[in-house]
């Protein structure tokens, strides 16, 4: 008879085998199936009808040649990829990420994790994720226009509010769901609301989706901390990254007492001892979408580190909201040495196992992104339910929501750690209360 552990590692091989090269989709499949362990041990039905195995191989996977012409006239050719990895809770949900690293091991990683990600939610979502190796940096209005037009022209046809909602991630907000919307609108002849989230307010967006994942990791870490005893009153901050997530996790935190030294994009770090200015951020990559180097013209005296590495500041809390593996173990023990308490996940993986495991080892409390940056797609499917209710609700109702979703998240992932007797853990309880939800409706479902 197999053991859950053997059985555990056989499925990994197979995984590793079977997507080869793929080292981020091994990785975010070995953080999951490592912890689930117990879960066979007390329940070895869900072996019996190998879902675990199941859950690891996407439902669909979708690769697509992107053509498009630049300003002056030149023919680029990008590849477009959509992955629909689970429809056990709902029509596949997750972002499309535009940026010149994206491979199929990429989305797929990215596909996994939203899996249990949605799951956590509570929320009738499924998992997907998609994309292309675009680069938006330096290109024109125009040109992002021509390139999401091509991009949604083989898109269309596999998406759909009951089949695969797309959103935004890297490379990805309002503008160019603006130019995506609009395209499939023309191509199908159709006012199709919820096909896509992350919409502008004034056509069918929410209000909070845009300050949704940053605000929600805040919640989260402010029950991490609640858990401990602690509050984020007065609390020096570190957030890596200067997007859509780490501008809105900056926002919150400010307004809940905490202060933020630093922040970075791929150039560089800023470091500003007073508290960095949100406002000038905003204007710098909201508006100019220049690079964050530009702070150091305005606030004379904040400090710019080229390529300088973030987890050297000395902080109480980080948060990592910029890309996946940008926490390393020496960057981890870095923090621990400099006496960070908790550390929240905005991006998605953006830990390595080592570093995640230094945290543990040293009693630091640790929010994986796929229950701390939850807020995100859970506000999406918000805008999904005002979109089919044909309704907008008003930003304070929309944030309450959000801030008990994160809480009840928060309890799922501490509860359940410690029914497994792993106190703490947000790893294993995420991992497991997310689980059990996806798996028992695939049983539900049977052999599909
Ligand atoms: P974004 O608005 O495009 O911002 C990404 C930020 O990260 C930018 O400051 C960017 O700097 C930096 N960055 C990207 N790649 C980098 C790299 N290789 N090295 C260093 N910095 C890098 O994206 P976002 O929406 O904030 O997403 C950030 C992370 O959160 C991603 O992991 C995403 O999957 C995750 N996430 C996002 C949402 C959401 O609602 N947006 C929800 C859940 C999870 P440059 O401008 O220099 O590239």
């Amino acid at each position: 008879m197999v053991n859950a552990k053997e059985r555990i590692d056989t499925i990994y091989d197979v995984v590793k085998n079977r997507n080869p090269g793929e080292t981020e989709f091994h990785q975010a499949v070995w953080e999951v199936i490592e912890t689930l362990t117990p879960v066979l041990e007390k329940c070895p039905y869900y072996a019996k009808q190998k879902i675990i195995e199941r859950i690891c191989e996407p439902e669909r996977q979708i690769i697509f040649r992107v053509p498009w012409q630049d300003d002056d006239g030149e023919v680029h050719i990008n590849r477009g990829f959509r992955v629909g990895f689970n429809s056990a809770l709902g029509p596949y949900k997750g972002g499309l990420r535009f940026h010149p690293s994206v491979l199929l091991g990429t989305i797929k990683f990215l596909a996994f994790e939203q899996t249990f990600k949605n799951a956590l939610t509570g929320l009738p979502i499924g998992s997907g994720k998609g994309g292309s190796d675009f680069d938006p940096k330096g290109k024109s209005d125009n040109e992002i226009m021509r390139f999401c037009q091509s991009f949604m022209t083989e898109l269309y046809r596999h998406i759909g509010e009951m089949t695969d909602v797309p959103a935004g991630d890297i490379g990805v907000g309002a503008r160019e769901i603006g130019f995506l919307f609009g395209q499939y609108k023309r191509i199908t002849n159709c006012y199709e609301s919820g096909v896509l989230t992350g919409k502008s307010p004034s056509w069918g967006g929410a209000l909070v989706r845009k300050e949704a994942t940053g605000y929600g990791l805040v919640y989260f870490a402010e029950e991490m901390l609640k858990a401990r005893n602690e509050s984020l009153k007065g609390k020096v901050c570190v957030v890596s990254g200067s997007g859509n997530v780490a501008i809105y996790a900056i926002e919150k935190l400010q307004q809940l007492g905490a202060k933020v030294v630093a922040c970075s994009d791929s150039g560089g770090v800023i470091y500003d001892e007073r508290g960095i200015d949100l406002e000038t951020v905003k204007e710098i990559k909201e508006v100019q979408r220049d690079r964050i180097k530009a702070y150091v013209a305005q606030h004379g005296e904040a400090d710019y580190r080229d390529k300088g590495n973030i987890w050297d500041i000395p902080c109480d809390l980080a948060f990592p909201c910029a890309t996946q593996n940008e926490l390393d173990e020496k960057a981890a023990q870095t923090l621990v040495e400099n006496g960070c308490l908790a550390v929240a996940e905005g991006a998605n993986m953006p830990c390595t196992p080592e570093a995640v495991d230094c945290f543990m080892e040293n009693n630091v409390a640790y929010g994986p992104g796929k229950a701390a940056n939850a807020g995100g797609v859970a506000t999406s499917a918000l805008e999904m339910q005002q979109n089919a209710s044909r309704d907008s609700w008003t930003f304070e109702h929309t944030e309450k929501r959000l801030r008990q979703i994160m809480a009840n998240i928060h309890r799922d992932c501490y509860d359940t750690a410690r029914e497994f007797d792993l106190d703490g853990n947000y790893v294993a309880g995420a991992n497991i209360a997310s689980f059990r939800r996806v798996a028992d409706a695939m049983l539900a479902f049977g052999v599909i």
